[in-house]
């Protein structure tokens, strides 16, 4: 949070992009804080400019400026809007947030409930990365839960959105980045891009291969670890890979660690076993979405979820440190790290 006030002293009105033009072989980077995260993006094939990054982190910020939640950083935004609405009138939406609400719901059915589109009120209680997080009161978690029911989300014609009862509200924290990443992948692609890697706070998105015609190596991150420390290798072209864990966001309060992945039958967050999940996907909306509910669900429900879904793998890395790959993963996973093992 702090980061992001600097950045915007800094430059007030814009993005602000760091973009090192690529020479030689080197590639075209640029990077900028959006999302809650640190977003960088590396152009490998030659010829292209600053520019095109920029336009990029511009549309980052509109889907961030239309779809974000957070009061800190908001006065108002389209879902702060239908939040707000909630109980009395549809709010008309753009088809941005209609397209990722349309989403959200469809993963909400899906997982039935694992992922809730209606996550919001259990959200805003416990306040987890903002300065206010705390644990609720078992009556306040109660009430919030009541309000948690993505089957009363209404998509109705011409872009409106409606919530039926007040205190009801939409989130997309667990699709946006997603989302986004989809769209500038899509931005690059349309401009010519063939071979470019997306950083999105984690979340990675793949455009072809290396320019030498490799696949590129994605180190899985480790659940306990710093964000540069692996437990193993992807080998990949053309996808984009998402892990959800306890350890993005949290609080503690009486040796207890609190984070921001929400079970919406409890009302807490999920605890289940499990480390960390990694979704491997085509689209990062995808592997955003079902890294969050395979979270939720634990290994036994998520793998037969993710099994479920053609062209999608996870790795599943449970507290005893155990590996648990889908079977499709083939050998595209290298387990690098001998603290974890592969589980039978
Ligand atoms: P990260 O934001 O660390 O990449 P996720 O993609 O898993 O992690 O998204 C977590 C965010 O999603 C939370 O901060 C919250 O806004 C929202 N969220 C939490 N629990 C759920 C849930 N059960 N269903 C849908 N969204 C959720
Ligand atoms: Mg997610």
């Amino acid at each position: 949070m702090k980061l992001r006030i600097l950045l915007y002293l800094i430059v007030p009105a814009a993005v602000l992009v760091v973009a090192s033009c690529g020479r030689g072989n080197e590639p075209l980077r640029g990077n900028t804080y959006l999302l809650g995260t640190v977003l960088n993006v590396a152009i490998h094939d030659g010829g292209y400019r600053e520019e095109l990054i920029e336009g990029m982190f511009d549309r980052v910020a509109e889907i961030e400026a239309r779809m974000s939640t957070s009061t800190a950083d908001y006065d108002t935004t389209e879902l702060l809007a239908v939040n707000r609405a909630a109980g009395e009138t549809p709010t008309s939406v753009s088809a941005d947030t209609y397209e990722v609400l349309q989403e959200a719901l469809y993963f909400s059915r899906l997982t039935d409930g694992a992922f809730d589109v209606t996550i919001w009120p259990l959200v805003a209680l416990w306040g987890i990365g903002t300065d206010g997080a705390a644990l609720p009161d078992q009556a306040e978690i109660d009430t919030a839960r009541a309000l948690v029911d993505y089957s009363a989300l209404e998509l109705l014609p011409d872009r409106r959105v409606h919530l039926p009862t007040p205190g009801m509200g939409v989130d997309v924290g667990a699709i946006a980045k997603g989302y986004a990443a989809d769209e500038a992948a899509r931005i690059l692609t349309e401009a010519g891009v063939e071979h470019a890697l997306l950083d999105f706070g984690g979340n990675i998105l793949l455009i072809g291969n290396k320019p030498d015609g490799s696949a590129w190596r994605i180190g899985v991150q480790r659940p306990d670890g710093e964000r540069s420390s692996f437990i193993g290798v992807l080998t990949l072209s053309d996808r984009s890979v998402v892990t959800s864990g306890p350890y993005e966001r949290f609080f503690e309060q009486d040796g207890v660690r609190y984070h921001h992945i929400l079970d919406s039958a409890t009302g807490y967050p999920a605890e289940n076993g499990l480390s960390q999940v990694t979704i491997i996907a085509g689209r990062s909306i995808v592997a955003d979405a079902l890294s969050t509910a395979c979270y939720v669900l634990g290994l036994e429900e998520g793998r037969a979820l993710i099994e479920s879904q053609p062209g999608v793998e996870a790795i599943f890395v449970t507290e005893d440190r155990l590996v648990h790959l889908t079977e499709g993963i083939g050998d595209r996973f290298e387990l690098t790290d001998s603290d974890y093992t592969l589980a039978p």
